[in-house]
């Protein structure tokens, strides 16, 4: 047992050296929960570099309060702006923009850890950046690991880079398994992961009224609060075919050792089952505060700011099969985790543009699976998993899946929608 190293590290957590860290997506659902809790905790952590998109007013209060060395927006009119505000207040904090700047950002020698949680693509190469240096990477953005698994693990195995789950349900098997990736599941007793999924706000919607479903509906989730492009990747039930995907890497686990395992309480994060018939599960709140306080400490335990779980309000937690004809985007995920190579980019690129083009109102919420399914069927799949061909396959499929959403857009608007 090594429990006396934890409660000697717990005794002298006070005096030990502040961890600086990096949040790339400061401004968003998992970047705002990743600071909730860092300001908790002001003697162990200090923040380094805070990065945005667009949201100039959000990453100005976010400096103030928490006092980075340096502050990025994509935007180079919203950096600009944040220079200015900045100025104002006589904050000396170096204000950077474009992807350069957050390539930078992410490998800074004064961070420790950095939070991965800017969404989609856009997150690939500033978290391989992290990777790369070695930094204990906390990973929400999840497309990065779908785009280019392989290339990703290796690299964070050369570099000596702890990455750390904090989806929410990959955070729960590596809570309930006997390690991360180093491991390898099949030499440690596990017979397969249970992975679950709350079936989002379409679970029992009448299957004739999904064609006409709003972006807010689909975006009104039932148990969390987060981003729209994962909030509509949860209403298709993609959400949980990129996670298939990602669990597949993390644990090391063929698609067919994961079982999805609708679950609508989301009260059990996921579960682990081993040789001997045990399983176990995490529990908790639906609150990614949980996830994100585990992994900034791991393997210390700190506060979340999260309430305790009252089994006796929850009462029952129910357990269903998904329904793959409902939902389309598992079946295409399944089959891209099958595909391999650069399969999963493709569906990933597929799926950014549909999603987008839904919540713009330009395509149905059944055209999404329409636009992926066409893309990866157009695509010709390659097992090269170098950063140049999985790149290149991104932008094929974007294209192919951006004339695929206009086409749907004539036809559309051809029978008068
Ligand atoms: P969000 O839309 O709330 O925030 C996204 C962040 O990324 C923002 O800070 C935004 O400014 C930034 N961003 C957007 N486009 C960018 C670009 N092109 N370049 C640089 N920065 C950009 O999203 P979220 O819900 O916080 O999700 C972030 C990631 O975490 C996603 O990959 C999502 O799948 C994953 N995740 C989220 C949750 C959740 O509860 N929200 C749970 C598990 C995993
Ligand atoms: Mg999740």
């Amino acid at each position: 047992m090594n429990t006396l190293p934890l409660f000697e590290s717990l005794k002298g957590a006070e005096v030990t050296r502040k961890k600086g860290v990096t949040v790339l997506g400061a401004t968003g659902s998992i970047g705002m929960s990743a600071l909730n809790v860092i300001a908790m905790h002001p003697s162990r952590y200090k923040i380094v570099a805070l990065t945005g998109n667009t949201q100039v007013e959000r990453l100005f209060d976010q400096c103030q309060r928490f006092m980075p060395e340096w502050a990025v927006m994509l935007d180079p009119d919203a950096a600009q702006q944040l220079r200015d505000r900045l100025r104002t207040v006589g904050l000396p904090i170096e204000v950077l923009s474009g992807t350069g700047g957050l390539n930078q950002v992410a490998s800074l020698t004064q961070a420790d850890i950095v939070v991965a949680a800017i969404v989609g693509a856009a997150g690939l190469l500033p978290t391989l950046m992290a990777v790369r240096a070695g930094k204990r990477v906390l990973l929400a953005n999840k497309e990065p690991l779908v785009m280019s698994g392989r290339l990703f693990m290796q690299e964070a195995q050369r570099a000596g880079s702890e990455l750390l789950p904090i989806d929410s349900e990959h955070n729960a098997i590596f809570q309930c398994s006997p390690g991360l990736y180093k491991v390898g599941f099949d030499r440690t007793g596990v017979r397969k992961i249970l992975l679950t999924c709350s079936g989002g706000p379409f679970r029992n919607t009448p299957l004739a009224q999904l064609a006409g479903v709003t972006p807010d509906q689909a975006c009104a989730h039932p148990n969390w609060v987060m981003g729209r492009k994962i909030s509509v990747d949860s209403a298709t039930l993609m959400n949980k075919g990129l996670e298939l995907i990602e669990a597949c890497w993390l644990f090391d686990a063929t698609p067919e050792q994961i079982q999805i395992v609708i679950h609508p309480q989301s009260v059990i994060h996921s579960m682990v089952e081993y040789i001997d018939g045990s399983v176990l599960a995490q529990l908790s709140n639906p609150d990614m505060r949980t996830p994100i306080a585990h992994a900034l400490a791991w393997p210390e335990r700190i506060e979340s700011g999260v309430n305790s779980l009252d089994l006796f309000a929850i009462g029952r937690l129910e357990f269903a099969p998904p329904d793959l004809v409902r939902f389309p985007c598992l079946q295409l995920a399944y089959e891209a985790a099958r595909l391999g190579g650069t399969a999963p980019a493709v569906l990933n690129a597929a799926n950014e543009i549909a999603v987008q083009a839904f919540l713009d109102r330009r395509i149905t919420f059944l055209a999404i699976p329409e636009v992926i399914e066409t893309t990866l069927s157009a695509a010709s799949i390659s097992q090269d998993m170098q950063l140049a061909a999985i790149l290149t396959e991104d932008t094929r499929a974007r294209e192919t899946a951006i004339d695929c959403v206009a086409r749907l857009e004539r036809n559309h608007r051809s029978v008068g929608l």
